[in-house]
């Protein structure tokens, strides 16, 4: 017998969130918060969307993208979610590169890299200041035609090694590049500044779980397994959502699923001007990953001297499109010692690469499992230079690819960190276009990882609420 996942769901809710990632959980809790009747629900078995788990046999827990993000997720999550969940977050402080043009371990703080600047790259510490100030300084509202490479050529003119030290964590951060605006670049970059890399002691599963108990405290109805199939909208209003052959009225809609799908799949262009079509259609999406996850047998201990997280590259200088590239020169390693989990007393690694969707999407079956083997190999051949004999040391080993990520998040092309900068425009425009519409999640670059995520969400739920409050039909 087929279970009812949305067994006693209401009729009509003040707000549906669509999805339950980091932007529609923190939408969802804020909006519960406030005293709105709030519906969540998640096509997935698990919630989290992107801020991933996946267990192993031997007890092995592999996080997908608990990688780093910035000290203001305490902050955030302090103030939306919960004390409990903002204590856990700690900081990374070993973050490494190594690459044909340096070596080099740092705490990845404006401390840090103005001594890294001046005393190793030899660069004229007003410059570095300066450079700070600019990337610090930079908000929404400044220029937006500045590329961060000019920004780099403006401060630091043909010192290729600069800036790889400045832009090759970012670019695996956010998926930004030399080309975007250089305000995404520089909101991000400050904001790790500030303070350095942080993590969350417990790992994805223990933060998820926080969440969940957190919203179920609150009052959210939380709902797996109930896949989005329509937001249905009335003369430009917003009305209700089907979800598994279930129509469920709401005052408002708050869409985390991929902005594209969102707009041209669970709503339908007839439902806005044609110039907001355009616009959408024209938004890109940011690159996606792959991944292989690398568990060491119980007992087998990495030496923290590896470090927390790796830069690490054989490409003679940086370059986006090698980084892209199938034929994978840049890797970063997450290393997680038993103090990502301590009861369980576990080392794993993650090998990250950033990656096109077209390079995986299409291949024949066995091409693919090919692919996969040979990304595999070629990773664990690389590691042995930081963990010597990790072959006789693991337990399990697994792949995952673009085609992944489009499977488990439904996200177009796989995509890692949602659109690129002009995708932040067309989801503000939403509730402009139909009342009561809104979009929470990875756009623009800037709103996108866990501290753009959890953001977005807590902004667009004001949105929500105001409308609500001034909502007269
Ligand atoms: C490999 C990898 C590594 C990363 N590493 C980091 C990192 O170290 N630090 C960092 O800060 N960020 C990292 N990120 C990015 C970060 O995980 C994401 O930006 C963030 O989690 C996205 O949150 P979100 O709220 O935008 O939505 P998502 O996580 O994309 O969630 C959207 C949710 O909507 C659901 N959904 C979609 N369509 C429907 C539908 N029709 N009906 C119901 N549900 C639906 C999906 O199942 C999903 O749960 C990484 C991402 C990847 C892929």
């Amino acid at each position: 017998m087929t279970r009812d996942f949305l067994k006693n769901a209401r009729d009509r809710y003040d707000v549906i969130v669509i999805g339950a990632g980091l932007a529609g959980m923190t939408a969802a809790n804020t909006l519960a918060r406030a005293g709105r009747s709030v519906l969540l629900l998640e096509q997935h078995f698990k919630l989290g969307g992107l801020a991933t788990w996946f267990r192993r046999p031997g007890g092995h827990i592999f996080d997908v993208s608990l990688h780093g993000f910035p000290a203001g997720m305490i902050k955030s999550c302090r103030r939306y979610w919960s004390r409990e969940i903002a204590d856990r977050i700690v900081q990374l402080k070993n973050i490494r590169f190594d690459n044909p043009m340096f070596s080099l371990s740092t705490t990845f703080d404006r401390d840090d890299f103005t001594r890294l600047l001046t005393d190793r790259f030899g660069i004229a510490p007003d410059v570095v200041g300066r450079f700070f100030d600019a990337a610090r300084d930079m908000n929404f509202y400044d220029d937006q035609a500045t590329t961060t490479r000019e920004l780099f050529d403006r401060f630091f003119p043909g010192r290729e090694d600069v800036v790889r030290l400045l832009m090759e964590p970012i670019t695996y951060a956010n998926g930004s590049t030399l080309e975007d605006p250089a305000l995404t670049y520089g909101i991000v970059f400050s904001n790790f500044m500030s303070k350095g890399v942080f993590t969350f002691q417990g790992g994805t599963d223990r933060l998820i779980a926080a969440m969940r108990d957190e919203m179920i405290r609150n009052g959210v109805d939380v709902r797996i397994r109930a896949e989005v199939e329509r937001i249905h909208v009335r003369g430009r209003r917003v009305e209700a959502v089907t979800v598994d052959g279930r129509t469920i009225g709401a005052g408002a809609v708050v869409s985390n699923a991929n902005l594209k799908s969102t707009i041209l799949n669970l709503i339908g262009s007839e439902h806005f001007d044609s110039d907001f079509v355009d616009e959408a259609r024209a938004v890109r999406l940011n690159n996606s990953s792959t991944q292989v996850y690398m568990a060491l047998r119980p007992g087998q201990l990495i030496d923290e001297s590896c470090g927390d997280l790796l830069f690490s590259s054989t490409a003679p200088a940086f370059r986006t499109e090698w980084l892209l590239s199938r034929d994978v020169t840049s890797r970063t390693y997450s290393f997680y010692y038993p103090k990502t989990r301590p009861e369980r007393n576990r080392c794993l690694i993650v090998a990250s690469t950033n990656a096109n969707y077209a390079d995986w999407a299409d291949l024949p079956r066995e091409d693919y499992a090919r692919a996969k083997a040979d990304l595999a190999r070629s990773t664990l051949e690389c590691v042995e230079k930081y963990v010597p004999e990790i072959r006789g040391k693991l337990d399990h080993v697994e792949v995952s690819t673009p085609v992944t990520f489009r499977r488990y998040t439904r996200h177009l092309d796989g995509a890692s960190f949602g659109t690129k900068f002009e995708g932040l425009a067309v989801s503000r425009a939403l509730p402009e276009q139909v009342a009561g519409l809104y979009h929470a999640g990875s756009v623009g670059i800037i709103m996108s990882g866990w501290l753009g995520a959890v953001n977005y969400g807590v902004i667009v739920s004001n949105d929500v609420d105001a409308f609500l409050m001034n909502d007269k039909s």
